[in-house]
């Protein structure tokens, strides 16, 4: 029977689900798999984007591990592709490859003062509250007012790990060090702005009625925002998600708080609509000052323009929540536009000739960029899976396919990489971290550290 070695490049949702789908789909020839990880643990965003006080949702990482733990993908960790592995490795030792290497840059906003002091994106944020072992330990937390802007999930985690108080995070797997940031936030005001409508948002109901149990936080809401054109009530009888989120903001409307008007907790959540960022203003230091922002209106044909009406609201913060964006790796093809790789249903294409590459296959954000949730990146891989198997014929002919080669490869490197037992050693590790302060973990945050217990050093 003829065999497929396949290299995964990336153990986020996306590279796991194909490896699973592709091992238990019905098949004219073997597998044997391999996934090489960047980070010396698995599980991509889930572990690293997915907020700490979204348990429910890190319990994914159960369904992950539960294919990992099956023990037919050999996983190399701490191994990153383009300098510890490259293609040209990859081309000798496997017949095909599928990139899963997600997106974890921030989209930028063109507005003046972007780049001053206290401009932030929300990937760098998000990368220190969840304890990405690649950013720095320490967080400047030293504004009362901050400002947010995008009206997705992601701008509302951030905003919502910015308002709520830090104890209420403590039952979470929060890291230590962040813990301790939060505890000592000056944080009172968070301002969320969003170009658009409350019609036109892109969160999802849950986690916008999240934010209204926030303890010790009132939600702000403003009556201007709520005067509907004709294209929002239609959106509304039409649209289920939409009709919760506006019934949610209709009853934020009648609490104390609305409009700035009668509250009486020590923090306040705002939400802007029609507010289109226009200009970051800084101090003599550069520090954000305030955020310039112009009201919007709806232009009658799905869009908006602006009204020329201007506003300002002081802030020393800003964090931009306006996207992930993907990451090029070296020598193969790549979307500089839209930050992706280019693909046709996973396959990998050419970036000149738009034409089919051999071997090479994309899957999950990195192939169809950075919308969605974790259950998208199933019926994803779903696709590209099928058109590995179904291209038998165009796979690569590798030299030495040999399991071996691959451990014996990355030794003559230097390159400490993790396996399976590792991340069980590191997992029950964190756990034990935790126990003594009834937490499910803490998470070990160190890249070195993370290697140092994996490898049982
Ligand atoms: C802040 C945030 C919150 C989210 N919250 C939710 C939520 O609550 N619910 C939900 O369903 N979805 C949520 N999502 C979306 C979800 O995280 C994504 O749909 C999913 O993680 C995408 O999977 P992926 O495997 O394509 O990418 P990723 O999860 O990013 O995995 C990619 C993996 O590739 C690795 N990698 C990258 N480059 C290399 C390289 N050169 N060599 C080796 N390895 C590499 C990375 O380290 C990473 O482990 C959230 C996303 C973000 C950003």
């Amino acid at each position: 029977m003829t065999k497929l070695r396949l290299a995964i490049v990336g153990a986020g949702p996306a590279g796991i689900y194909a490896a699973d789908i592709l091992l238990k789909m019905e098949r004219s020839f073997d597998v044997s798999i391999d996934l090489f990880e960047h980070l010396p643990a698995p599980y991509g965003l889930v572990r690293y984007g997915v907020a700490p006080d979204h348990p429910r949702i890190k319990g994914v990482i159960t369904a992950l591990r539960g294919v990992l733990d099956r023990g037919d993908i050999r996983i190399f960790g701490n191994v990153h592709f383009g300098t510890d592995i490259t293609l040209d490795d990859l081309k000798h030792h496997y017949n095909a490859v599928i990139f899963s290497t997600g997106a974890v840059r921030d989209a930028s906003l063109d507005i003046p003062g972007i780049d001053g002091k206290g401009s932030f994106g929300a990937a760098d944020f998000v990368s220190w509250f969840d304890g990405h072992p690649d950013v720095p330990r320490t967080w400047e937390l030293d504004s009362a007012s901050v400002g947010v802007v995008g009206n997705g999930n992601v701008a509302l985690d951030i905003s919502r790990i910015l308002a709520k108080h830090a104890v209420d995070l403590l039952p979470t797997e929060v890291p230590q060090n962040v813990y301790e940031v939060l505890e000592g936030s000056p944080v009172t005001d968070v301002h969320v702005f969003g170009r658009r409508g409350p019609a036109q948002v892109k969160f999802t109901p849950l986690e916008l009625r999240e934010l209204g149990e926030l303890r010790d936080v009132d939600m702000v809401v403003y009556d201007e925002d709520f005067d509907y054109d004709q294209a929002s009530l239609d959106a509304i009888a039409s649209n289920k998600q939409v009709k919760v989120i506006d019934r949610v903001l209709q009853s934020w409307r009648q609490r104390p708080g609305a409009n700035g008007e009668g509250g009486e907790a020590s923090r306040r959540l705002h939400l802007h609509f029609w507010a289109n960022p226009i200009e970051l203003t800084t101090d003599a230091d550069g520090r954000v000052a305030s955020l310039k922002y112009e009201r919007t209106r709806p232009d009658g044909v799905g869009g908006i323009e602006g009204t020329g009406e201007i506003r300002e609201i002081p802030m020393g913060q800003f964090y931009r929540a306006v996207g992930y964006f993907g990451s090029p790796l070296d020598g193969v093809p790549f979307d500089e536009h839209h930050g992706v790789i280019p693909n046709h249903e996973g396959q990998v294409l050419s970036a000149e000739s738009n034409e089919i590459v051999p071997g090479m296959y994309a899957t999950g954000w990195i192939k169809r960029g950075p919308v969605g949730l974790i259950g998208h990146t199933k019926s994803d891989a779903m696709e590209t899976v099928q058109h590995l198997a179904a291209d038998q014929g165009s796979w690569w002919q590798p030299v030495e396919p040999g399991e071996d080669a691959i451990p014996a490869l990355l030794e003559s490197r230097g390159v400490a990489w993790t396996d399976l037992e590792g991340w069980h050693r590191l997992d029950q590790h964190e756990m034990a971290l935790g126990e003594p302060e009834g937490r499910e973990r803490i998470k070990v945050v160190p890249r070195e550290e993370m290697v140092r217990v994996s490898r049982g050093e």
